[in-house]
């Protein structure tokens, strides 16, 4: 996990050693090189579209988890229970059925604009994939435009597409930088995220109020110190109208 101050120098001094376009082949060298547990015996998992099906198994599982945990699962209370629970769980994963096609939807503007675009505190909720248990926290993703901008909704729409799936929060961070790196080719995207994970405060650990920062910088934010430098100094500022 790379945290806030971490300064990555060695790594990006051999980027610029690249061909013509060192943002691009610095991406694809990255994309390469990361370990990636997304996978199934190294090929592509295989992730199905939630369906009625896939609900009903759900509800079955939920009715032995409650057997199992010693309950009765016929008791008036606990009646509904597994039908509440899958109906949760299709929500809280159901950014495995959108797409970052469909969610830009061509929401692309050339507006020949360079400066950085920052939109902070971004309130995600997650589900860590080695416990199903919810984390969350805020992101602050910024980007600079080679021309191309996006709504700023849109930003927070990828957050919470790759929220609503089970993650950890190193791998969501880096997919949200590099979607928007895919997106809008930007000169450079920063992306950092604050998160607490109940599978650290409400079991194992149990260390109530600890924090988890994960960062993933791309393109002028990983070469450059100084508008690295900028971006953490713009998502530490406390604004004076809240
Ligand atoms: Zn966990």
């Amino acid at each position: 996990m790379t945290t806030v101050s971490s300064n990555d120098s060695g790594r990006s001094k051999s980027l610029n050693t690249n061909g013509s376009n060192p943002l691009k082949s610095s991406l694809l060298e990255q994309i390469a090189s990361r370990p990636d547990r997304n996978t199934h015996n190294g090929k592509a998992a295989q992730i199905k579209a939630t369906s009625e099906v896939a609900k009903e198994k759900m509800m079955a599982a939920v009715y032995t988890m409650l057997e199992s945990v010693g309950e009765d699962p016929e008791r008036e209370g606990l009646l509904k229970t597994p039908k509440r629970v899958a109906e949760a769980m299709q929500y809280l994963t159901s950014g495995y059925n959108q797409s970052l096609e469909k969610l830009v939807n061509g929401a692309i503007f050339d507006e020949g604009h360079n400066e950085m675009v920052l939109v902070r505190d971004i309130n995600f909720f997650s589900l860590c994939e080695h416990h199903m248990l919810p984390f969350m926290g805020r992101a602050h993703v910024a980007y600079i435009p080679n021309q191309k901008v996006m709504g700023l909704s849109k930003l927070a729409r990828i957050v919470e597409m790759y929220a609503r799936r089970l993650q950890v929060q190193e791998r969501l961070t880096r997919q949200i930088a590099e979607a928007i790196q895919e997106v809008l080719e930007p000169q450079g995207v920063a992306v950092v995220m604050e998160a607490t994970h109940m599978c650290m405060t409400m079991r194992g650990v149990q260390k109530p109020g600890s924090w988890t920062v994960t960062s993933a910088m791309l393109g002028v934010f990983q070469d450059e110190q100084k508008t690295r430098e900028e971006f953490l100094n713009l998502i530490r500022h406390q604004p004076n109208f809240t």
